[in-house]
């Protein structure tokens, strides 16, 4: 299926309150109208609006209530916002969605919980329905600084005391995993005795008689050993746990995904749903050929040139290469600097050079300073020969940038897919970097810089994927316990373009997504309260009540539709 465009351009407005005053809207007729409300549409003039006509998937006019109304079909369902803000459907440029569903519904998620007793909480009704013996784990996505009332690290007693029964593994971010005293044992970790051969030297901490603390840190090597043991969904709950999962991405706002990671075993699942119309929300794939030494990109090469993108469609299509080029150059997180060397570069710029020769957009993984400065060094050299401008290339996750960087990726017509750690990890990213780590990212200087970026979570293990979190972070600075932790904050208004209409150009939808507007597809989020002018600390605390993907109501809080 290729891909439709939509007929309407914008500055169709007017046309189409005119068409529907004269033709009594019979043939613009909308079938759905959302009147009475604040709809911060996210188009190039930010224009607010009061109400919005939606015929089939698409948005067919925004504008004042009694212009909206005029486009009622007979038979239109009405809404009455009463007031509410309607923002378009929030867009996350990079989050590993499909992984996230084979663990969805098994883990303990910690995502926006802000308080350490309703994590214990949480593990404890865990504990409770689950068998004796079955695993209680979170697999990344939240740290001890979000809470607001302790940010103390769980200890092995702490959680032997509320989960008694269960091995427990609650993963923090990717940098330590906390065990109880059962786990300990799975793992065959014991007091006293030598560490398991398979944890990196020094990995398990240990009290000064030798005991196990419960409390495993080494980086991702550690913190990935553990994770892979538990046990993911049975396969006839898959279905289930996605399901799970693609609710909670609703309730949180979001409706459409770039895709870091498509397991071509996970997508006919996808695929399943939206032939049936029930696919409620939007992926789009950042999908490359791996290759980690000379011979694989030897092998990787003519792959790449056999790479075929968009062939999809607006729901679901591949539309990237990426993460990694080259996996010797793929900084692991957490990692405090690196040091990529001139033969693993050259491999890289082989990769990139082919990448470049076939015109596809790149979406990789950059990390730490050194290796965005030596990236760009092989970028410029690729853009000799094969110009990058247009073909959308992006440096994701961004935290460790600085303006000369931004200065050279916009002289090569570069984007930026920024991915903030300190969301969730602010105190960890300070253990690391010192001060430095309120500039990471430096929003406002990106912002100032004026290139086009847009906000990811890089979900569900890196970080946290609700966007209003991240958007509170934005503006204020701060993480969900009140901890303040960055310090180039930007305005409210930036923050919610970079989550919606940049997002729609990284993923190649900016006809379709990112802002309510006509001939745009009807994706948008009613909120409980406005946005714009809810105390900025509050932001965090915004909920959805409804939720639409292409016109169809995919999360309700029933609230809103009672009261048409
Ligand atoms: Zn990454």
């Amino acid at each position: 299926m290729r891909r439709a465009r939509p007929i309407l351009a914008s500055g169709a407005v007017a046309f189409l309150l005119c068409a529907a005053a004269t033709l009594r809207g019979q043939q613009l007729s909308a079938d759905l109208i959302l009147t009475n409300g604040k709809i911060i549409t996210v188009d190039e003039r930010f224009t607010i609006a009061q109400a919005v006509a939606i015929k089939g998937d698409r948005v067919v006019a925004v504008g004042t209530n009694q212009q909206i109304a005029q486009m009622a079909g007979p038979a239109a369902r009405r809404i009455d916002l009463r007031g509410r803000s309607v923002v378009p459907g929030l867009i996350d440029n990079h989050m590993h969605l499909l992984r996230a569903g084979t663990t969805w519904t098994r883990e303990v998620r910690l995502d926006g919980v802000d308080s350490r007793k309703q994590a214990l909480d949480l593990f404890a009704a865990r504990g409770r329905a689950l068998a004796p013996g079955d695993w209680v784990y979170t697999i990344g996505g939240w740290s001890v600084d979000q809470f607001a009332d302790s940010r103390a690290k769980f200890t092995r007693e702490e959680l032997d005391r509320v989960i008694p029964n269960h091995p427990v593994a609650i993963q923090e971010s990717y940098y330590r995993t906390y065990l109880n005293s059962r786990g300990l044992e799975a793992f065959g970790i014991r007091d006293g005795s030598a560490d398991p051969a398979d944890f990196p030297k020094g990995s398990i901490v240990r009290d000064g008689s030798g005991r196990a603390t419960g409390i495993v840190e080494g980086g991702m090597g550690a913190v990935r050993a553990i994770a892979a043991k538990m046990p993911r969904v049975p396969d006839g709950e898959l279905e289930a746990s996605t399901l799970a999962l693609i609710k909670d991405m609703n309730r949180a706002g979001l409706t459409a995904f770039g895709v870091a990671g498509c397991d071509p075993n996970l997508l006919p699942m996808y695929r399943t749903w939206e032939a049936q119309h029930q696919l409620n929300l939007r992926i789009f794939c950042i999908d490359g050929v791996g290759a980690g030494t000379p011979e694989q990109v030897d092998r990787a090469l003519p792959r790449i040139a056999d790479i075929k993108l968009f062939q999809g469609d607006d729901f679901i299509d591949s539309v990237l290469y990426g993460e990694s080029v080259y996996g010797p150059l793929h900084d692991p997180m957490f990692d405090s600097t690196s040091d990529p060397k001139p033969d693993q570069l050259a491999q890289w710029r082989r990769l990139a050079m082919e990448i470049a020769k076939n015109r596809l957009p790149l979406h990789v993984h950059a990390e730490l300073t050194h290796t965005i400065d030596a990236f760009l060094d092989q970028i410029e050299a690729v853009n000799k020969v094969y110009p990058v401008k247009n073909l959308r290339w992006m440096l994701a996750h961004f935290n460790q940038s600085n303006a000369a960087q931004l200065e050279r990726m916009k002289r090569l017509g570069m984007y930026a897919a920024v991915h903030p750690w300190n969301v969730i990890n602010g105190g960890i990213m300070h253990e690391i970097f010192g001060d430095d780590s309120y500039e990471q990212p430096p929003l406002a200087t990106i912002q100032a810089s004026g290139i086009m970026w847009g906000f990811g979570s890089d979900g569900s293990a890196a970080n946290q994927y609700m966007p209003f979190i991240t958007l509170n972070y934005a503006v204020t600075g701060k993480m969900t316990s009140g901890l303040k932790v960055m310090r180039q904050t930007i305005s409210r208004e930036d923050a919610l373009i970079a989550y919606t209409r940049r997002n729609a150009f990284f993923v190649f939808q900016e006809d379709n997504l990112g802002a309510i507007q006509p001939g745009k597809l009807a994706d948008l989020v009613v909120l409980d309260r406005d946005y714009l002018t809810v105390p900025a600390d509050q932001i965090k605390d915004i909920k959805p009540v409804l939720t639409m993907v292409g016109g169809r109501i995919v999360y309700d809080v029933t609230t809103v539709t009672a009261t048409k």
